[in-house]
């Protein structure tokens, strides 16, 4: 059977709280033998950390999203770096720059708050940078209406890390200029939804290899699960449409995502 790797799935929030040991039971019978937990904050982290001490099939990655920049201290990095330590822990993020919900955006919202968030923002994604930079590990980010920005700021790090631009929704163009950089994309059940023939036709034109699998999990479950809680077994559906636009068999694909997840969260072979 084909044994998948779900890259990006969110197990320390309150949705998985009431029956998590079932639900990484059902990804190990589904053939999603390996679950990634991204934490947000570093209460998320600790609690991604704390799992992979419990799951020996689950991993952490240990970070501070940029939609919670906000509540985030000053300098994350003595934090983070306690727990980069860890064994188990692959990669930081989910870190980067989300520009799609500035107050300016929303109802009533002030321009003039915009400017400070995006300079927290891009104050968290640095030190994230640097952190993983100083463990070797690489980055998982979140992107959203930020592409040039993202790319400016990660472009001084070339050689010392990788990114992983998760739950691409992004054209092909910035996917090209995203993989020409040495960085890879993950794909989540978005490729699976009606409307979601532009993720499809970006997909068609990256090569196995240049991309992973996630579920973003509980958010964002493929057809036909779509509205639902969202979990790591569901990587199989978004597999299967994945083997379709890419013509390809599961084993084909399988071989193809867990050779790029293996070399870009290298401590999880040695773990
Ligand atoms: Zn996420």
């Amino acid at each position: 059977m084909a044994e998948f790797c779900d890259t990006h799935a969110h197990l320390d929030y309150p949705d998985f709280a009431p029956d998590l040991p079932q639900i990484i039971e059902r990804a190990r019978t589904a053939g999603v033998t390996r679950i990634i937990s991204v934490g947000t904050s570093l209460p998320s982290s600790e609690r991604a950390v704390r799992l992979t001490e419990q799951y020996s099939n689950v991993f952490a990655v240990i970070g501070w999203h940029p939609s919670d920049a906000p509540e985030a201290p000053d300098d994350l990095r003595p934090a983070l770096r306690q727990l980069a330590a860890h064994p188990k822990c692959v990669a930081i993020g989910e870190t980067g720059l989300d520009y799609s919900r500035l107050p300016s955006k929303q109802p009533g919202g002030n321009p003039a708050e915009d400017a400070a968030i995006k300079l927290k923002q891009a104050a968290l994604f640095q030190q994230q940078l640097e952190v993983a930079a100083e463990f070797g590990l690489n980055c998982v980010v979140h992107q959203r209406e930020a592409f040039e920005d993202t790319m400016s700021m990660i472009a001084p790090f070339a050689g010392k890390l990788r990114a992983v631009f998760h739950c691409f929704v992004d054209a092909p163009e910035m996917a090209r200029r995203v993989l020409d950089a040495g960085h890879l994309v993950s794909f989540t059940g978005i490729v699976t939804f009606k409307n979601g023939q532009n993720v499809r036709d970006t997909l068609k034109t990256i090569p196995l290899g240049g991309f992973m699998l996630e579920t973003d999990c509980p958010f964002l479950a493929p057809v036909p699960y779509r509205g639902k809680r969202c979990e790591p077994a569901y990587v199989m559906e978004t597999a299967r449409a994945v083997a379709q636009v890419k013509e390809c068999s599961l084993d084909d694909l399988a071989q193809a995502t867990n050779t790029a997840a293996n070399e870009f969260f290298k401590k999880i072979e040695k773990s």
